[in-house]
């Protein structure tokens, strides 16, 4: 693979519109997923339209960012004001794709992981953000694909250890070193997930509070908690392994409170205040991965 020879920033340079074209794709998603409508539900089939006016987008309209820009952030036909969460949403994913290599040996497990992940994570921040809502149609997927993506290295210890290079002979990796890719900052994080990691961290994020639920909605005869965070958690649990996933939920908490404590004493009526808690665990989500380990260091340190 000549591919994995580029320099890094060629790599970025040549990924990075690949990302602004799966922002673009995560708009659709952040729009249509949250719909009441299953017909509205639809991210495959129908061509972008706007949202106020039903007009279909032009597709020199539609190229990210520049599109924006170019309507100085309104629709061409009707003048509705496009939100900014678009071309933001567009820039995000073309930093992920330009920049996960960087952090993450690229065209590795891990690498393909990260990237989904992060994705994933803008999607749920927004539908979260703007109709507090996290689709069960991207959770339920991502659950399944956290605990794939920890079995091969259970049936085929070795190939992802080794990479073939262009003379033929074997090169000795490990799955988050391709040998090639230098991933300059990727030696300071876990090592990769072990399926009994990913598995519990599934169990232990939906299975525990989805009994939980169960007997609250028997005594209490109410439809109980909303479980959309804990179907979050659950996937964050089967990519990462349930301690991160830990980490996550209590630096989400904190996060949450930070903003949240403030705001419920400026407004009087702020006790009815809901706050997405999906925002502040997709937020804390990057914190853990990339620190997780040197906090909890630093924590065990510090209380002796
Ligand atoms: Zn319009």
């Amino acid at each position: 693979m000549p591919f994995l020879d580029l320099p890094p920033w060629l790599l970025s340079l040549f990924l990075a519109p690949f990302g602004l074209l799966l922002g673009s794709f995560c708009n659709v998603l952040i729009h249509r997923l949250p719909q009441e409508a299953p017909e509205d539900r639809d991210v495959v089939t129908k061509a972008s339209h706007c949202p106020s006016c039903k007009a279909k987008v032009k597709p020199w309209h539609n190229v990210p960012v520049f599109g924006w820009l170019w309507l100085r952030g309104k629709c061409a036909a009707c003048g509705w004001a496009i939100p900014f969460r678009y071309p933001l949403v567009e820039l995000l994913g073309g930093l992920i794709l330009g920049a996960a290599h960087w952090l993450f040996p690229f065209g590795t497990l891990i690498w393909l992981k990260a990237v989904l992940c992060a994705f994933a994570l803008v999607v749920l921040f927004f539908t979260d953000f703007t109709e507090m809502i996290l689709p069960d149609a991207i959770q339920f997927p991502l659950m399944v694909l956290g605990v794939l993506a920890a079995l091969p290295q259970l049936a085929w210890p070795e190939s992802l250890m080794k990479v073939w290079s262009r003379d033929g002979s074997l090169l000795q990796v490990l799955t988050f070193h391709n040998g090639l890719q230098p991933a300059p900052a990727f030696p300071r994080f876990e090592a990769t997930v072990t399926w009994q990691q990913s598995l519990l961290g599934l169990v232990i994020g939906y299975g525990a509070p989805a009994l939980l639920n169960l007997a609250y909605k028997a005594l209490r005869k109410t439809d109980g908690l909303g479980m959309g965070d804990f179907k979050m958690l659950a996937w964050l649990g089967a990519f990462w392994g349930w301690a991160p996933m830990l980490g996550i939920l209590f630096v989400g908490a904190a996060l949450g409170t930070a903003v949240g404590v403030p705001l419920m004493l400026t407004r009087r009526s702020g006790a009815q205040t809901m706050l997405p808690f999906g925002c502040f665990l997709a937020l804390a989500t990057p914190l853990v991965v990339f620190f997780g380990r040197a906090l909890w260091l630093g924590y065990l340190g510090w209380i002796g």
